[in-house]
């Protein structure tokens, strides 16, 4: 059965634009799912209905009822005037949030897995890019997050920061096992990431391509190895490129 069911018929803006029409998936729990598609085809949009911050759609968005949900943003979004540790704990005081020690435990112990012990005190403006993604990492984590929703959050990475984070992203996955939608513009990083790759098209956003990513785990961390499964992909599903210039980063 399912965990994840989305079936939007249609979501228009105020203003008329319509972003997504038709867009109809399934995801199964503990499932890793990548979203690629071209720059505004919706994406933002659709994790924003999915995260009950937009109410005005047509259609139906089901997951379980007690899902704890997690965002994590390309932005790092970390309050400039708190420390990293009072970030962190402002998701684990939340009012609805049922607070117990062992949550302070987990951040702790997240925390250290991250490399972060010694910068808990420190201000976001003492760290560097990395450092403040692997804090929204442990804080998207520290709730345990039965669904997971991340919107290109190590984009304006540099490629080795990036590749670390990535595989400290798959490291606390397996290790809970939450359900994610991840939104991407690379296909290397869909590939290197995902159970499956939804490719969506141009606004409105509907599915094009629905692909399971061949390869077990652990993956292989070159992207060099990824490149023949790319080029077969795309030599298979040429219309992935087609009229979308900017639908495909190469890595
Ligand atoms: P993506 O995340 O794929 O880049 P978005 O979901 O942000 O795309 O946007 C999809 C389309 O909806 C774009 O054309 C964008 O301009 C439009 N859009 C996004 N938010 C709003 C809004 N609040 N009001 C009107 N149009 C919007």
């Amino acid at each position: 059965m399912s965990f994840l069911s989305v079936d939007l018929q249609d979501k228009t803006y105020p203003n008329g634009v319509c972003a997504i029409r038709d867009l109809r998936f399934e995801v199964a729990e503990g499932e890793f799912v990548a979203i690629v598609a071209p720059s505004g085809a919706g994406k933002s949009t659709l994790l924003n209905l999915l995260a009950g911050l937009d109410k005005g759609f047509h259609g139906s968005l089901s997951y379980p009822h007690d899902a704890s949900l997690s965002f994590m943003f390309q932005e790092p979004r970390l309050l400039p005037w708190l420390t990293l540790e009072a970030n962190i704990r402002l998701v684990l005081d939340a009012p609805h949030r049922h607070t117990d020690l062992s949550r302070f435990a987990r951040m702790d112990l997240l925390l250290q897995q991250l490399g972060l012990q010694d910068f808990r005190h420190a201000y976001p403006n003492q760290l560097s890019g990395g450092m403040k993604r692997r804090a929204a990492l442990v804080r998207a984590f520290v709730t345990q997050p039965s669904l997971l929703l991340m919107d290109e959050p190590f984009q304006s990475l540099d490629e080795p920061t990036a590749q670390g984070l990535r595989q400290l992203l798959l490291q606390l996955w397996a290790e809970s096992r939450p359900t994610v939608l991840f939104v991407t513009h690379s296909l290397n990083e869909a590939l290197l990431l995902a159970d499956r790759i939804l490719f969506l098209s141009p606004r409105p956003a509907h599915v094009i391509l629905d692909y399971r990513v061949p390869l077990a785990r652990p993956r292989p961390l070159e992207t060099s190895a990824l490149q023949p499964l790319q080029a077969e992909l795309l030599q298979q599903h040429p219309e992935l490129l087609s009229g979308i210039p900017t639908f495909y980063q190469p890595d």
